[in-house]
């Protein structure tokens, strides 16, 4: 194997790593880090050592342990392995375990003081997801009390004195890329369709450049598919004599399978090149690319105050991911990067993206502190202190939740919903599913909506197409909205007699197999890992004094679907809207218009009011997901909430 540049520094860091508590290490991406820093920390240490290595995403966590059991020619989950979401490939013996965030989150607030491992490592510290940021405040305290505990912060960008200072003057140890001179493009003006920009850019490096393979960044799935199936057609008609070109695309919903295309090699005289979102930015190398398209949007979580919501936004990068993008190019020759924006509008960019804590809504983060035991959450040891606006409109939503009491504790259902893997707003729908005896059917649709890219676009030239496959379930849910239309679908798949009876249904209905196995999945003997048999013992725990029977049998189906809507009711309060002319709705929480999604059940349809649990704004506001509802309802579930809100408005 090539040397890779993280072995110049082997020495110091074991130094420094033997030395400290805290180390910081900083090196481009593909320099070896995640790969082969848990490897130097366990042969430091004879192989005494047990090592948990947090990635913000799946696909890394997966990936890296894959890579590291092929280098080190070990069975995967055996010495090494990982932990994610609905998947556990580690046992007691693993040594090097690769894992989400989340899930040492977890643990953490599982088992305090990590005593089942020496080494935490925690990776793509830069990305400063919520949970990252929340793991290194925890870790602070918890190496106070475990001496022998070590920690190393991993990061992909220069700029680390925020770690070091946060650590108290950690020492950062710099590992210097391998790095060939990356020549810069800019547009002369900007383009209006980025998607057609990146095809012909693309087009046109394929026509005029050398070979090796291309790496383009656009914002989401729906560019990059579009892209891809526009290279598509324009390869077909190549002249005779220029070599192949291969599109592939690359986002986190894509199957596993096709995610790893992305990896091989092409034979003979072919060039490649693969669409992405930002997931290829740092966390997945690639290995052959010359050639960086940046597009400059990648897409967001951002919280709006307005909606009471976190929404998906596309939102221009920061200089320092354009940086990142155009350093793909130069990892192996000289490269080329196209930023297609102009050079002006680059000096315009933040030079860094605001970390998640900024900008997200943050009742899961307090919920979490809460739960720990933290009762000043404004002064905690924040890396970030979230707004104070922030804090106090997330302690709000917590206590609308019923998860705080009047002084601000954590309540007992607050406890519940803080270690359920979900959502506070879920856990308190499934919680009160469970009071009604109805937690069954509502588990169904709660665990689809945890599970991100269920329900899949369809390419438009698809879409009439699985229309009319999904018509069925959308007719048999009477007009009571998507969530019923969603336990429709998963009751259906629950029917269907074999495995290639689901994936060949799924696939007609565009409906991810992979996520609705995950819905549906019962895994053996790891509840940990399991979010459905996890929300299914915690529940069962509950209800081992007061035995709760399943009502939901008994109820006729009409009643029942009410009874789960205002079962979700209660958690999506501040996401209502009431009917105005045309077809369109004012949100109760701030007063905004907004209109049904296309992709509704209840698309065209005039309703009296309505709730939904997903929001999105592309040329104007849309509610996605919803579901009718009864004012009713919502003045017997929230009185306090309708009158003043309408009040404030009218
Ligand atoms: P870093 O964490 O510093 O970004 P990694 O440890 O992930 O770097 O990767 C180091 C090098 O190992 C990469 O440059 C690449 O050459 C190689 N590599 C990593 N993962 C894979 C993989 N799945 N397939 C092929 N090569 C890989
Ligand atoms: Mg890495």
């Amino acid at each position: 194997m090539q040397r890779l540049p993280i072995s110049e520094v082997r020495t110091d860091l074991e130094k420094k790593f033997s030395r400290n508590h805290v180390t910081i290490l900083v090196g481009e991406t593909g320099s070896g880090k995640s790969t082969q820093v848990p490897q130097f920390i366990l042969a430091l240490n004879n192989g005494k050592e047990k090592i948990a290595v947090t990635q913000p995403r799946r696909v890394a966590a997966i990936n890296l342990a894959k890579r590291v059991a092929d280098e080190t020619k070990t069975t995967l989950g055996q010495d090494v392995g990982y932990t994610v979401r609905f998947q556990n490939m580690s046992s007691a013996k693993t040594k090097i375990k690769y894992l989400t965030d989340g899930m040492l989150l977890r643990e953490l607030l599982l088992r305090t003081n990590l005593d089942q491992y020496t080494t935490i490592i925690l990776d793509e510290a830069h990305e400063r997801t919520i949970i990252t940021d929340l793991l290194m405040g925890f870790l602070k305290t918890l190496l106070q009390r475990r001496k022998n505990l070590r920690l190393i912060v991993m990061s992909a960008t220069i700029d680390a004195d925020k770690f070091s200072r946060f650590f108290d003057g950690a020492e950062v140890l710099y590992v210097q890329g391998r790095r060939f001179p990356v020549q810069r493009y800019y547009l002369s003006k900007p383009v209006e369709d980025i998607v057609d920009a990146t095809v012909r850019t693309a087009i046109q490096i394929h026509a005029s450049e050398p070979m090796g393979d291309i790496l383009a960044f656009l914002a989401g799935q729906e560019d990059i598919d579009k892209a891809v199936d526009m290279l598509n057609d324009m390869i077909q008609s190549l002249p005779k004599g220029v070599p192949d070109l291969i599109a592939l695309p690359l986002y986190a919903a894509l199957p596993p399978q096709q995610q790893l295309k992305v990896f091989e090699k092409v034979a003979g005289n072919k060039r490649k090149i693969i669409i992405a979102t930002n997931i290829a930015e740092t966390s997945l190398t690639i290995s052959g690319v010359r050639y960086v398209i940046d597009g400059g949007t990648h897409k967001v979580k951002v919280w709006r105050h307005d909606l009471g919501l976190d929404s998906l936004l596309t939102m221009p990068i920061s200089k320092s991911n354009a940086a990142q993008r155009m350093g793909r190019a130069g990892r192996e020759a000289a490269g080329k990067c196209y930023r297609l924006y102009t050079e002006t509008d680059y000096y315009g960019l933040k030079s860094q993206s605001e970390p998640e804590i900024e900008r997200c809504d943050v009742a899961f983060p307090i919920l979490t502190l809460k739960l720990a035991g933290v009762s000043d959450v404004l002064g905690w040891n924040w890396l970030e202190r979230p707004s104070k606006a922030a804090i106090m409109s997330a302690l709000m939503q917590l206590y609308a939740l019923k998860a705080l009491d009047d002084e601000g504790q954590i309540t007992e259902v607050g406890k519940k919903m803080a270690v359920l893997p979900l959502p506070p707003n879920l856990s308190a729908v499934l919680l009160d599913a469970h009071q009604k005896g109805i937690a069954d059917p509502v588990l169904d649709i709660v665990s689809c909506l945890s599970i991100e890219n269920l329900i899949m676009n369809p390419h438009p030239d698809k879409r009439d197409e699985v229309y009319e496959k999904r018509l069925p379930f959308i007719t048999a849910s009477g007009g009571m909205g998507d969530l019923v239309v969603l336990r429709n679908y998963v009751q259906h798949y629950r029917r269907l007699p074999s495995s290639s009876d689901r994936k060949e249904w799924c696939k007609e209905v565009y409906i991810s197999y992979r996520a609705m196995s995950n819905v549906e999945k019962v895994s053996i003997n790891q509840s940990e890992q399991d979010i459905r048999n996890q929300l299914e013992s915690y529940l069962k725990a509950e209800s081992a004094n007061i035995h709760s029977e399943d009502k939901s049998v008994q109820l006729g189906p009409s009643v029942l679907n009410e009874q789960i809507i205002q079962c979700f009711l209660t958690g999506f309060l501040a996401n209502t809207a009431l009917s105005l002319p045309g077809k369109m709705y004012r949100t109760i929480a701030g007063g905004q218009t907004i209109n049904i999604h296309p992709s509704s059940s209840v698309f065209g349809k005039n309703e009296d009011a309505i709730m939904y649990t997903e929001y999105i704004f592309t040329t104007k506001a849309y509610a996605r997901n919803v579901s009718p509802i009864d004012l009713e309802w919502l003045q017997r579930i929230a009185p306090h909430f309708l009158s003043r809100r309408t009040a404030g408005h009218d």
